[in-house]
């Protein structure tokens, strides 16, 4: 059987503003959120009875024109950006899911991955429901919509989410549009981010916003006001925001460590931490467990630039540019031919000759996967005249699949888990490469946190926080790459 794990990596939005064009409040969020996925975009809205959707391929400025907006009505939003690495980009998948409903409209949006999702396929589709997709987005909106076996008696949209979080195994962060209003919850161990904001529009009125990422709030215009904990449910709507507390003992909290290391926006906070901070610290840490004699610090654009600001800092070495990215890559529909696909690294990144010909380099990246970006980098930067090259990781290395939404590729594909750092430098063509320790990670993530944090860094140590189940482990390790 072919692997199809976790592929999706979201973003997330949901408003309730009556009076506002929430569409376009929702749209723009969006665009704050592009980095989260380019494989699609939509947004759903409804005015109580009807609902209204409008999806479309690509980044969400291509799958929204000022006339897709239009027929979005109501005082409530919910969108979307999907991310998906492999297949073809298809609309069936994209998301917002939407349905009517004895109860009305029900509309979801999620991110994360069920790893028990083909347990409650089954069970839902045993009960003579229909699915179109493999999504388990669509087995969401439909174990919400008729309860029966799997949720069991649940008769409010909030006992409703409340069961599903009961027997929905792995990560999520979802929101559900309802005529009450939109709901919004994230799994018992809080893997993938969900903030809360107040936006303020009119004259002097204010609705609520829930995103992934608080970088979506300050485009907006929204203020921050806090994360959605772990196995929290709550509701935005006309009695303003509402919340229910998981009532089962709580469970250590789990969120995904790699939004730090490289999925988040660095502008945006994690755990009411500036991203960008925890970055630099990595750096800064990443220098003092593997210092090198070398000229200048260059990061790998553009994820990796406060890690190597901080490597500069505590080394004392120059921090200088060294790569531009072209900024308007994003997913494109036009394939490079065989001679460019060889070298795709050279159609996102130029080296800057200028500052690194005759130069001892130190290029910092956040995180080696499969090991295709790292080699190419360090070759761009010889071409131009580099006398060394000395990758340092702002993470350690990635050695394990993740089943908690983040597509990392299966153990064959991650170089970490194939290959010794020392084999692992020879392969990239870095005169030497050094990873951060996972205990320095941990400690600059944890620094300002309370006792009770607690991290998913199963990708880096094998230890997962929840049960993966031995079939999706074995899965993990049969080969995708013919898909
Ligand atoms: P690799 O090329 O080794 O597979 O992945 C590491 C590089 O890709 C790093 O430069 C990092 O910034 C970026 N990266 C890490 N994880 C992901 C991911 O899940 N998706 C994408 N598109 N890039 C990633
Ligand atoms: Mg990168």
């Amino acid at each position: 059987m072919s692997y199809q794990g976790p592929r999706e990596e979201c973003g997330v939005f949901g408003v309730w503003a009556p009076g506002a064009d929430v569409a376009r409040v929702t749209f723009f969020s969006l665009y704050a959120l592009q980095h989260r996925g380019q494989e699609s975009a939509g947004i759903a809205t409804t005015d109580g009875n009807r609902v209204f959707l409008h999806r479309g391929l690509g980044l969400v400025t291509q799958a929204f024109k000022e006339d897709s907006l239009k027929p979005l009505a109501g005082p409530m939003a919910i969108g979307h950006t999907r991310y998906s690495t492999m297949g073809s980009p298809s609309l069936r998948n994209a998301q917002p899911f939407v349905l009517q409903t004895l109860m009305g409209p029900l509309g979801v949006a999620h991110n994360g991955n069920l790893t028990n999702a083909s347990h409650l396929r089954q069970i839902v589709l045993q009960r003579g429901a229909g699915l179109s997709t493999s999504s388990d987005t669509e087995l969401i909106l439909q174990m919400l919509a008729s309860p029966g076996q799997v949720l069991g008696n649940a008769a409010t949209w909030h006992e409703r989410i409340r069961a599903l979080i009961d027997v929905a195994e792995g990560a999520y962060s979802i929101v559900v549009m309802t005529r009450d209003g939109i709901y919004a919850a994230r799994d018992q161990h809080g893997f993938r981010p969900l903030c809360i904001g107040e936006l303020s529009y009119g004259d002097g009125r204010t609705g609520l916003v829930v995103a992934s990422e608080s970088c979506a709030l300050e485009t907006i215009g929204a203020r921050y006001v806090r994360e959605i904990e772990p196995g929290e449910i709550i509701r935005i709507g006309e009695d303003g925001l509402k919340s229910w507390r998981s009532e089962q003992s709580p469970i250590k909290p789990a969120m995904c460590i790699f939004e730090y290391v490289y999925f988040a926006r660095p502008d945006s906070l994690l755990e009411a931490q500036s991203v960008h901070l925890i970055r630099q610290r990595f750096g800064e840490q990443l220098a003092r467990e593997a210092p090198i004699d070398a000229d200048v610090v260059v990061g790998a654009p553009d994820s990796a630039l406060p890690a190597a600001i901080g490597y500069a800092r505590v080394s004392g070495l120059q921090y200088t540019e060294g790569l531009t990215k072209n900024r308007y890559i994003g997913r494109t529909f036009i394939q490079p031919d065989e001679s460019l696909r060889r070298d795709t690294v050279r159609l996102k990144y130029n080296p800057l000759r200028a500052n690194l010909e005759g130069k001892r380099v130190v290029l910092v990246d956040d995180s080696i996967v499969r090991g295709s970006t790292a080699g190419p980098l360090v070759r761009l930067i010889r071409d131009v005249g580099a006398k060394e090259v000395h990758v340092r990781v702002s993470s350690p290395p990635v050695k394990h699949p993740c089943f908690m939404g983040v597509d990392l590729g299966t153990h064959d594909q991650i170089i970490g888990a194939q290959k010794s750092v020392s084999e692992i430098c020879e392969h990239i063509g870095a005169d030497s490469l050094a990873y951060l320790s996972h205990e320095g990670m941990i400690n600059a993530v944890r620094r300002d946190l309370d006792q009770g944090a607690g991290h998913c860094s199963a990708c880096f140590s094998g230890q997962y926080p929840l049960e993966v189940s031995a079939h999706a482990l074995k899965a993990s390790f049969e080969d995708i790459s013919g898909q």
